[in-house]
């Protein structure tokens, strides 16, 4: 079996031991004779499961006992309308941090449940950077102040996040969560899509500090009203089983692998190994992102021209390199390298990047 050098950038590339593992029991489950996906919700196969996924998470990231872990469904995308539905109220407004399209698709959604405003933005600058830290505005009258920790399409990341005890910090995380140590009291809510470094599509990682679920609208529906899963831990309705499973299957990996420092220092040697490819080519690649606020999850870099970026896409897909393609709104050549990427694919690409700018030199 050959197994191709997944940069994709969700869904994204498995630890190849996950993958294995689930395979071994795909038809029977502990010698069950029957699928995990088979089993119902409320058994108590499923339960451990469940609730051992929430642990491990638990465990991994250091979540103080006042958070809340859910598993909900709808994506990051609907968070994006939840958390204004429940935390933003008439006299309130929402404070977004403009650092790329997702926080650009947050806001619109937001814009549609109350009043909002942003407090900092990229956009002038192409989303090249992270703002500095000093330009963000707040104001007494903020429900929440929102932001998007690793911009998944312009390449960008938050390296550290403003201390602030008087705000309320709400994160997407979805394309870097346990890819690093967290302050995680820093914030009232980080959530996650599974599908770039937890798991496959299908479950979104909610961790939410309790004290937040004081002031949530009665009028909610059921399944919008995060109490619903607070009180039900995230067994409401039918979870999708499976994604939880493979969550599950992750975390043992990556606590296998010695847990978030370790995952972390992996993931510099990998970010170090491209962004050097990148910087030591004499131009001929140009990261997009400046340098300070460079992604350890998504490299984004342009070839010296579109027929060369084109040229350079085409032999990668031959020789065994899957999404490289940049985001389809803003072009250019992205790698992904989540967690589950091998350090080993991140050497044969910049081999091949090597190559291929020596061939194709100028
Ligand atoms: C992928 C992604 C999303 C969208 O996630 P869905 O689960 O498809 O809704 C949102 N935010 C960020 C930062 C992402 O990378």
């Amino acid at each position: 079996m050959e197994r191709r050098y997944n940069f994709n950038a969700g869904p994204s590339a498995l630890p190849l031991d996950v993958l294995d593992h689930a395979q071994s029991e795909l038809l029977s489950y502990q010698q069950l004779g029957m699928s995990i996906m088979e089993f119902s919700h409320r058994s108590k196969e499923y339960q451990k499961i469940h609730d051992g996924a929430n642990e491990l998470l638990r465990e991994l990231l250091h979540i103080p006992d006042d958070y809340e872990v859910l598993f909900l469904q709808g994506g990051a995308s609907l968070q994006f309308s939840m958390i204004p539905m429940n935390f933003l109220s008439p006299e309130q407004q929402a404070n977004y941090i403009i650092t790329g399209s997702w926080s650009q698709k947050a806001l619109k959604e937001a814009e549609k449940v109350g009043n909002t405003y942003v407090g900092g933005s990229s956009k002038d600058l192409h989303f090249r950077r992270i703002p500095n830290f000093e330009t963000l505005k707040y104001s007494n009258t903020d429900a929440y102040v929102h932001l998007t920790s690793n911009n998944t399409i312009h390449g960008t990341q938050w390296k550290t996040f403003p201390d602030r005890p008087q705000s309320t910090f709400i994160a997407d995380m979805s394309s870097d969560i346990l890819s690093r140590t967290l302050p995680i009291n820093q914030f009232g809510l980080i959530y996650a899509g599974a599908q770039k470094n937890l798991g496959p599509a299908g479950v979104t990682v909610v961790i939410l500090k309790k004290d937040m679920l004081k002031n949530i609208p009665d009028r909610l529906p059921t399944m919008l009203d995060y109490r619903t899963h607070v009180d039900k831990q995230s067994l409401y309705n039918t979870p999708p089983s499976f994604a939880i499973y493979m969550l599950s299957l992750v975390l043992e990996w990556t606590k296998n692998k010695g847990g978030i420092s370790a995952i972390e220092e992996l993931n510099k040697d990998k970010t170090k190994i491209l962004y050097n490819t990148i910087d030591g080519s004499k131009g001929f690649y140009s990261g997009t992102a400046e340098e300070e606020s460079r992604s350890s999850m998504n490299v984004t870099f342009n070839l010296p021209s579109e027929e060369l970026e084109a040229l350079f896409l085409k032999e990668a897909e031959e020789e065994g390199f899957i999404g490289l393609k940049g985001h389809r709104s803003i072009g250019g050549c992205r790698a992904s390298i989540y967690n589950a990427v091998p350090i080993e694919s991140v050497k044969a690409l910049s081999d091949f990047m090597h190559t291929f700018h020596h061939k194709h030199n100028i």
